[in-house]
């Protein structure tokens, strides 16, 4: 294992009754980089974070994060923030109160963050607005906030733009960009759109029916975007 990985998948297996949900996968991720994982609505995406988070439990496999295997302790997910399908949030509150909300679970030290989170997602001056009178996207965008006030070194995003507009998505790309290259937060972020994933990754996974049926790294991307657009469609 090399020790700069900071998440590695080895060989997970995961069925649901008689149905085998994840085949066999294997990944991992280095440090600093954005793994997209790209794949159709079941594909298995969401299995796979899920058990990152020992939310489900793999009939077989290995999972480490930052060179430690599954089980985790809490304070190895203090070091993940995540955007678990769609964030939920205290409607009544505000934006700042739910922050703090978070922090009074994470680390009262991270309450110094939010008004850098909030400036960072675009979302500084509507720190004193009540949830229910935010737009989905800027919804999601404080999701992003809260997984980043304690600081993480790694993201894990499950289909983070889902419902967004496409100034909406280009925007919240852009966003990942930004915190990936500002604090080097490496990004796992999955995706059934290809240009979501396509424009940001440095490499990306394509999972099809349990399986990751392929790699394919930055490098390639560029000289291989009418390919990966047509294998995509082809799924
Ligand atoms: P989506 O984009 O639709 O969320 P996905 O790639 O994230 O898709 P998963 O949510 O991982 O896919 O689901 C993979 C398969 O596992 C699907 O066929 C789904 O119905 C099935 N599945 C997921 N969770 C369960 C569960 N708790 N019990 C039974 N089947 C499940």
């Amino acid at each position: 294992m090399l020790l700069d990985n900071v998440l590695e998948i080895k060989n997970l297996r995961k069925a649901f009754g008689e149905q085998l949900v994840l085949d066999n996968v294997s990944l991992s991720l280095k440090k600093g980089m954005i793994y997209g994982l790209l794949g159709a609505n079941g594909a298995g995406k969401t299995t796979i974070i899920k058990a990152i988070f020992d939310l489900v439990k793999p009939q077989s496999g290995e999972i480490y994060l930052f060179n430690k295997k599954m089980p985790q302790s809490v304070e190895q997910y203090k070091k993940v923030g995540s955007i678990i399908e769609t964030p939920v949030f205290y409607e009544n509150m505000t934006v700042e109160e739910n922050l703090l909300l978070h922090c009074d679970y994470m680390g009262e030290q991270f309450k110094n963050n939010i008004d850098k989170v909030l400036q960072d997602v675009g979302l500084f001056n509507e720190k004193e607005k009540r949830i229910d009178q935010l737009s989905l996207g800027m919804k999601q965008r404080l999701g992003l906030g809260r997984a980043l006030l304690n600081e993480p070194e790694l993201l894990i995003l499950d289909e983070p733009i889902n419902g967004l507009d496409p100034e909406g998505i280009i925007d919240f790309r852009k966003l990942i960009l930004s915190i990936n290259q500002t604090y080097g937060t490496t990004v796992l972020i999955s995706s059934h759109i290809l240009i979501e994933v396509f424009k940001i990754a440095d490499m990306i996974g394509i999972v099809s029916k349990g399986k990751l049926i392929k790699e394919i790294s930055k490098n390639r991307l560029e000289e291989l975007e009418m390919d990966i657009e047509e294998y995509y469609l082809s799924l």
